[in-house]
């Protein structure tokens, strides 16, 4: 039987409290959803006829600060993995130390089914509806099938609603109105620099020896195939996105595959390649493997057999709790999702604070800050990992954990 993701951080966060000993008082919150709303959006189809769809919004947990996280639309959003994500965003802002707590969002729809103007009208029913945005409670941002268009319809629903122009209400917006510079890129940005301190610290090669293979290939897995690609001259031998992959052991060349999949929409039959599954990629012997697609692809057979030698996860939650044991058994090492994959969240930070200050940073001042502030991420989990010789999730868990529950210990339970 599948786990679902919600069962799945589930048992990550038993793991970490265990571990930690953990105040039941504060594990029996963590395991409990702030708020939960879900909501019923009538559209006028372009046919002209009305129909529905569900929109989900997560609130884990505010104890730390105003929630963040982003909207997916996709078919198979359900509410449990909604819950989940909304927990990953928690535990992600506390280990990389942002002052926010963690929500999600969900539009169940299939985009590709869709109109522009469908889309637009979605959008700003579910902004409406869902009543939780806002710069100093909830800010939402993109994910899986959103993008800096659909940020800007919610800015400006919200900014209608409230008679006002509200900047900070979401991130990922166009720059034109008050996005951040580097933020389309900022969480293949983020992956990379926690590999290169991976590296550093483990002292390994970043070069053109280095074999890697991504699964997916949108924002973060196109982002980072090309940074890894063009910065470290590294060898991408495998790429992949929901229609199958393409594989070639000599490597191939990110902008002219980014060029084909631009044009053809898929990475597939891209010229001097041969097809891969998404399975067999996950398989294969390699330096780095690059989950950036979407939940519980790792599972225990993968596990058992992928030659990849360590994890680094773009998307969340791609590996299932019981594969991660498997993979610890085989010394196989997993960089986790809450803080490989930080860099979107953080630099929606940075984009929050210039909304609030209307004061802008140029790409220098943003990539800097984004280094900074994930370095500093990296060595508190690498620090906890040396001390607890536990695996690197877990590390990063009981860094998340800790300030959490000193947040909800020093604010005390109202009323
Ligand atoms: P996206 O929609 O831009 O891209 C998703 C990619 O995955 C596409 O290439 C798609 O074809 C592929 N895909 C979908 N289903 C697949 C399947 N079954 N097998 C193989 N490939 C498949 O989404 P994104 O924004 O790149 O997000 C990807 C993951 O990263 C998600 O888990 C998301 O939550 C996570 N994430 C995104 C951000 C961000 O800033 N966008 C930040 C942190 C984490």
């Amino acid at each position: 039987m599948e786990i679902s993701p919600w069962d799945n951080a589930m048992a990550q966060l038993d793991k970490a409290a265990d571990f930690l000993n953990l105040n039941k008082d504060i594990l029996v919150i963590l395991k409990n959803c702030e708020r939960i709303n879900i909501v019923n959006l009538p559209i006028r189809r372009d046919n002209g006829k009305i129909e529905c769809f569900t929109g989900i919004r997560v609130l884990h947990s505010s104890a730390r600060g105003p929630t963040k996280g982003g909207v997916r639309f996709h078919p198979q959003v359900t509410l449990d993995e909604v819950k989940a994500l909304a927990f990953w965003m928690s535990m992600k802002t506390s280990v990389v130390g942002l002052p926010y707590g963690g929500a999600k969002g969900g539009i169940i729809c299939n985009p590709q089914e869709l109109s522009i103007n469908e889309i637009e009208r979605l959008t700003r029913r579910y902004t409406s509806m869902i009543g939780t945005f806002s710069p100093w409670r909830d800010i939402p941002a993109p994910d899986v099938n959103t993008n800096s268009q659909i940020m800007a319809w919610i800015m400006d629903t919200y900014s209608m609603n409230v008679g006002e122009t509200s900047l900070g209400v979401v991130t990922g917006k166009p720059i034109d109105i008050g996005g951040s510079l580097g933020r389309e890129t900022a969480t293949g940005q983020g992956m990379l620099y926690i590999m290169e301190e991976f590296c550093k610290k483990t002292k390994q090669k970043l070069d053109s020896s280095t074999t890697i293979a991504i699964q997916g290939f949108g924002n973060v897995g196109s982002a980072i195939a090309r940074f890894l690609y063009e910065r470290h001259n590294c060898k991408i031998v495998a790429v992949s996105d929901e229609k199958g992959g393409v594989y070639n052991p000599d490597g191939m060349d990110m902008i002219e595959l980014k060029n084909h999949e631009q044009k053809t929409g898929s990475v597939v039959e891209f010229d001097g390649t041969t097809f891969i599954s998404n399975e067999d990629l996950l398989r294969l012997k390699c330096d780095f493997l690059l989950p950036c697609a979407l939940e519980n692809q790792i599972n225990d057979k993968i596990a058992e057999t992928t030659e990849a030698k360590t994890i680094i996860e773009g998307a969340n939650g791609p590996t299932l709790s019981s594969a991660d044991k498997i993979l610890e058994e085989r010394d196989i090492i997993v960089v986790p999702d809450i803080l490989a994959n930080a860099g979107g969240v953080t630099c929606s930070y940075f984009e929050w604070v210039q909304d609030l200050h209307s004061f802008f940073w140029d790409l220098d001042r943003v990539n800097h800050e984004l280094k900074r502030i994930l370095a500093h991420a990296f060595d508190d989990v690498y620090k906890m990992y040396e001390k607890e010789k536990t695996d690197f999730r877990n590390a990063a868990y009981l860094v998340g954990i800790a300030r959490i529950a000193r947040a909800i210990e020093l604010r005390g339970i109202y009323p």
